[in-house]
């Protein structure tokens, strides 16, 4: 997949691709990246990127000219461009699934009040929000988009870490120890130690079904649960019950 970003802060969003499981995707090249500062794009004398609003009103919304150059500089017209917005969809991991078969992704990334529509209407194909609540700029939101996509990506971590978390099965995940056994006088639980398969997977789905309920009612309303789900769920009401 090759991604390509538009951004007046590129430190901002560098990082993200020069660190950890990213730079190995990287490394190992199934993950491609070019950073444009799209202030290069400027064409007067103090390389102006923003204006005040017509109609008046607060802040500073970012000029067309620029944005159009960048975005014509990598063919964008024949790429999904994505322009991270607190009033676009509401991103999710199956959004996420979707956007990562793609080849080619470009985002836009926001600042002050926002970008001139016409950026948006000649060349944006998916407005998306990654929750709902205003930041100060796009990179953040960016790269929460580009960290959901590139770790489905074939070769980038493996596949079984993906299969059973949060949200993949439309639960959240059971909860994770490690070593040691007994930490500050908590312990491990037993089921986790006893080596009994059939007993560890039950109890995983009963801790998902808890932590559902829980933490995120709403999406335990939607699952589509299993035979077994459904009755762990049974198990757990009647346990609440007492
Ligand atoms: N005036 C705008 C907010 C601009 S915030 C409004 O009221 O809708 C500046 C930039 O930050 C946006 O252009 C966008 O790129 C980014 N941003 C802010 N909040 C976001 C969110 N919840 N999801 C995705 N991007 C967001």
């Amino acid at each position: 997949m090759h991604i390509d970003i538009l951004t007046l802060f590129p430190p901002m969003v560098e990082s993200f691709f020069t660190s950890s499981i990213m730079s190995r995707a990287v490394e190992r090249k199934l993950v491609s990246y070019n950073i444009v500062n799209f202030r290069d794009f400027a064409s007067d004398r103090h390389r102006t990127c923003d204006d005040v609003p017509y109609g008046g009103g607060a802040g500073m919304v970012l000029k067309p000219e620029p944005l159009y150059a960048a975005l014509e500089s990598i063919g964008a017209g024949d790429k999904r461009v994505i322009f991270p917005s607190p009033s676009g969809k509401l991103f999710t991991q199956s959004y996420a699934e979707e956007l990562s078969r793609e080849e080619n992704l470009v985002f836009i990334c926001g600042h002050y009040e926002g970008l001139d529509q016409r950026v948006i209407d000649t060349y944006v194909d998916d407005e998306i929000s990654i929750g709902d609540y205003v930041l100060s700029s796009g990179e953040s939101a960016t790269t929460v988009i580009i960290d959901a996509i590139y770790r489905l990506l074939d070769g980038v971590i493996n596949s079984e870490s993906l299969a059973d978390e949060s949200f993949s099965s439309s639960l959240l995940e059971y909860p994770q120890y490690t070593r040691p056994e007994r930490y500050c006088t908590k312990s491990v639980p037993d089921v986790l130690l006893s080596g009994h398969h059939e007993r560890i997977a039950t109890w995983r789905v009963f801790r998902k079904l808890e932590k559902t309920m829980l933490s995120r009612p709403e999406v335990l309303a939607q699952a589509s649960l299993d035979l077994e789900e459904r009755r762990r769920l049974i198990d757990l009401i009647n346990e609440i019950k007492g």
